[in-house]
């Protein structure tokens, strides 16, 4: 016969899936002696039958209750219904994930007109007798009649209004007859039948309740979202009762082993005297904090403080619990690993490796790496007290106070001066850009997750809140409002972006820095992990930032951001305007030591780490002036200055402009395309990176500099780009009079790339997959279009399960990506591999490289942290590589 019921003692914590979480560890608690309550579990299984048989409770799961029903009454020396020794239950429903919906426990089962009465002559106590029918009368029709339970509590008002108490315990037990008797009448109108007396009818429409609550609409929507299966079913608790509410030696309150904000490994939680089950949650009476207890009940404190221990002991973790005190007797009702912050499960990780609890794996997955997100930006003193204006996305994390500005010129212009500026508007473009880089932070009103200004801050580590549709932003007058606050520009705001949140005013805020037992994770992440990670980093700045967050090498150094610097941007100029290759020369030659300085700074700060830096990559036309504010200048100057020479100078320049203009930037004129049209641009970079090399050494710091070119599709392109980056080291080298080792690699961003990588990798020392790109050019949607356009529709109308540029395709790009390793390699075992486009700093896709075979993975230095997390535990997961990797 199968088992659907299981008695306390004869389950245990393995058994989540039969008997649910608070199943499975209430036998647990049984089996190793705590006190708790006695009882039994219906099982999932029970559930499913009773889908299967049509919603019917009979038959052997009939049989089985009433059987384990009759266990209990003999345990506990009561039964239920009894005039003399009433057997008292809670029923309460408990699934293998814990999930809100689901139906709340009902207290005080079996309790009934007569029984009432006998409870009353057992404990001495009428008041408290009554007390508790009531609650379970008001309770059992909310939560199986399903009524409302604004009737009861209205009644409950009025009555307590008519006779002039302020509060409950000022009601008398003739007071609560007067106010069952009305309850009763409730239950009569609004459910149109007697509230049931006997408790075996009691017990099993609970029971149903619990089962039909598996399937209300709550239910099932929080089960889609988190992708629980519905089969799994929801087992039901049945547990005789323990009062909180019996006078002061009796109480009820929940307890954490250690503190879940802090970790620290203190006791922490909060109890009630004299009080039953909800009533610490309601928040009608302010708890207690629990060290109170040790004062009012030493013997029990002292109790409760050795069993919190032996949990921990025994689950090896920080531990949730409900404890009930009956007249001076402590009983445990619930415990379960407790949730925690991202500061908290660091240190109670950490800690219970050096109490010998776990082991450092163990720890390591213990901390979700997306979790510690959080601690690697600015943030608000949590001691602070927040009043938001108003809220919108929690686009990119992390704190920042500032000055309101508007547009990104003025952005630039006052962050130059050294304010701290939040550019606000309605929602960014590329040629915004300037206005970012000086910003705190970015606000912006339109706009999701994956806009632009999202995607770009994120990127530098910015904070953003984006689609905060409440913000009236009226750019012409420089202000915003939201409801009838005003705020205009030069006030000062304060936002964040882990939560959305707008506040007015400067408010106190905590560096980012990783505390020490953050850091001893990290190096047991370290010891473990068969993965390197590296930095995307354009400047000694965030290189600075990579190489402390623990970074193993720049995997990704954009060189644009060189040409876009204000001062640069004329002889950038100039050079794209040349109409000579000597003008060009001398254009170029100015730019050399500009670059040259930033390429050493960057070499400094990594001290002998690799970096990666890739040559020019964007087409030209995006360091020239925008083609339609120049059209309109000259018109302008056409009619007002005839003649003048600026006006010639706008002519030629609209001129480029239009030469240059493409109908498809993101498939034009850029990468390597532009190396080998402009060979001498090229040339000038891979020179200033040399020479960079060339002093560094000299100085005294190792230097390990990898050319990386962008945007290869045919091994002739990287033939062609190789020959120049070799004869260019080779100049350098006899120039400078120094040797050094360096890399030539290229980007791997074009299907056709990864489809001829054994082609490819003859010239190639290392791919680097360039997911975004690479994402763009195998789905063949440029990222703005497709953002702005057509993909929320793919993804609502589930044509995409997710944002391909946030979450990589496996399917596609991954599979361009495993081909691309596999060709490669087959030409060069040693070829080194490695991810940098945004998608490096995922921990799913951390994971799919690690599976992929690849060296590296490269993110923003601000993921560092968390992406060597996900690389040691994707090597816990799947086990250590055979093969030695080449860079860590
Ligand atoms: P939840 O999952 O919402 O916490 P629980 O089933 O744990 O629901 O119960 C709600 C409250 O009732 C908790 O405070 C719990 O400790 C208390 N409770 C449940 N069963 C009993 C019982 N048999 N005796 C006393 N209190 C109980
Ligand atoms: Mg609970
Ligand atoms: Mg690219």
């Amino acid at each position: 016969m199968k088992k659907f019921i299981y008695l306390f003692n004869e389950g245990n914590s393995d058994m989540r899936e039969v008997l649910g979480g608070k199943g499975a560890n209430l036998a647990e608690m049984t089996n190793i002696g705590l006190p708790v309550p006695y009882g039994f579990t219906i099982s999932t299984e029970a559930c499913n039958h009773y889908y299967e048989s049509g919603k019917n409770i009979s038959g052997i799961v009939e049989q089985q209750i009433l059987a384990a029903l009759n266990t209990l009454e003999e345990k506990t020396g009561k039964r239920l219904g009894d005039i003399e020794h009433p057997l008292l239950v809670s029923v309460r429903s408990g699934s293998v994930f814990s999930m809100p919906g689901m139906m709340d426990t009902v207290l005080n089962l079996g309790m009934n007109d007569k029984t009432v009465q006998a409870v009353a002559k057992l404990t001495n106590n009428e008041r408290f007798a009554y007390d508790s029918y009531r609650r379970f009368i008001q309770m059992f029709s909310n939560v199986v009649l399903g009524l409302d339970i604004f009737y009861f509590e209205q009644l409950l008002d009025e009555f307590r209004e008519k006779k002039g108490y302020k509060a409950d315990p000022e009601l008398t037990a003739d007071d609560w007859k007067e106010v069952i008797e009305r309850y009763k009448l409730i239950v009569k109108r609004q459910a149109r039948m007697e509230f049931p007396q006997n408790p075996q009818e009691q017990l099993f429409l609970a029971i149903r309740a619990v089962f039909d609550s598996w399937n209300n609409n709550r239910a099932i929507v929080y089960r889609r979202i988190h992708k629980i299966p519905d089969h799994l079913g929801t087992a039901v608790n049945v547990q005789s009762m323990v009062f909180g509410n019996m006078g002061d030696d009796s109480g009820t309150g929940v307890a954490f082993t250690r503190n879940p904000s802090t970790g620290e490994h203190q006791l922490y939680g909060e109890y009630l005297i004299n009080a039953q089950g909800e009533d610490v949650v309601a928040g009608i009476r302010t708890p207690e904090p629990i060290h109170v207890l040790e004062k009012d009940m030493p013997n029990v404190y002292k109790k409760l403080v050795a069993t919190c221990q032996l949990l921990e002991q025994h689950y090896k973790d920080m531990q949730d619990i409900e404890f009930t005190v009956e007249r001076g007797e402590l009983f445990i009702l619930q415990t379960r690993n407790g949730k925690r912050t991202a500061q908290a499960a660091i240190r109670i990780a950490v800690d219970l490796v050096k109490e010998g609890i776990i082991d450092k794996e163990t720890a390591l997955l213990r901390v979700d790496p997306e979790q510690l997100d959080q601690l690697l930006h600015w943030r608000i003193d949590h001691m602070f007290k927040r009043e938001p204006l108003t809220k919108g996305l929690p686009a990119s994390p992390g704190a920042a106070t500032g000055v309101v500005v508007f547009d990104a010129d003025e952005a630039e212009k006052l962050g130059k001066e050294g304010s701290k500026v939040i550019l606000v508007r309605p929602e960014t473009t590329p040629d915004d850009i300037h206005g970012i880089v000086a910003s705190q932070a970015i606000v912006t009103s339109r706009g999701g997750m994956t806009s632009h200004a999202a995607v770009v801050a994120r990127g530098m580590g910015k904070a953003c809140i984006c689609g905060c549709e409440k913000l009236n932003i009226d750019v012409k007058n420089k202000r915003f409002t939201v409801g009838d606050t005003v705020v205009n520009y030069g006030e000062t705001i304060t936002i964040d972006g882990s939560t959305g949140e707008i506040m007015l005013g400067e408010i106190p805020m905590i560096e980012p820095k990783l505390s020490e037992e953050f850091k001893e994770l990290l190096s047991w992440a370290d010891e473990v992990r068969d993965l390197g990670v590296r930095a995307n980093a354009d400047n000694p700045t965030d290189a600075q930032k990579a190489f402390e967050f623990g970074a193993g090498g720049i995997g990704l150094c954009r060189t644009e951001h060189m040409f876009m610097d204000p001062q640069r941007v004329p002889i950038v100029q100039k050079m794209i305007l040349a109409e000579t290759f000597e003008e060009r020369k001398t254009a170029l030659k100015e730019l050399l030591p500009m670059q040259q300085g930033d390429f050493e700074g960057i070499f400094e700060e990594m001290q002998g780490l690799p970096v990666t830096i890739r040559l020019l990559d964007p087409p030209m036309h995006e360091f020239l002036p925008d083609k339609e504010e120049l059209l309109v200048e000259v018109t302008r100057l056409q009619l007002t200055e005839k003649g003048s020479p600026e006006l010639e100078e706008k002519e030629l320049l609209l001129k480029k402009v239009q030469q240059l203009a493409e109908v498809n930037p993101m498939l034009g004129h850029r990468g390597c395309r532009l190396g080998v049209v402009f060979p001498e641009i090229y040339e000038m970079q891979v020179r200033a990176i040399f020479y960079a090399a060339a002093n560094v050494l000299k100085r005294g710091t190792a230097v390990k500099p990898e050319i990386m070119i962008p945007l290869v599709g045919h091994i002739n392109e990287l033939q062609r780009m190789r020959r120049l980056v070799v004869e260019t080291a080779q100049q350098v080298m006899r120039e400078a009079e120094v040797e050094f080792d360096y890399l030539v690699g290229t980007m791997i961003e074009v299907p056709r790339a990864a489809l001829t990588a054994d082609q490819i990798a003859e010239q190639a020392d290392f791919f680097s997959f360039g997911t975004n790109d690479l994402t763009q050019t195998t789905f063949g949607f440029s990222r703005d279009d497709a953002e702005g356009k057509f993909l929320q529709t793919y993804i609502e109308q589930k044509l995409l399960p997710d944002n391909p540029f946030a979450v990589l395709d496996r399917d596609g790009v991954g599979k361009l990506i495993e081909t691309g390793v596999k060709l490669g390699r087959s030409t060069k075992s040693n070829l080194k591999t490695g991810i940098c486009g945004e998608h490096g700093g995922e921990k799913s896709a951390i994971e799919f490289c690690y599976m992929t075979g690849l060296d590296y993975v490269s993110c923003s230095p601000y993921r560092v942290p968390l992406a060597r997390l996900a690389a040691a535990l994707a090597t816990i997961r799947h086990g250590k590589k055979k093969v030695e990797i080449s860079s860590r």
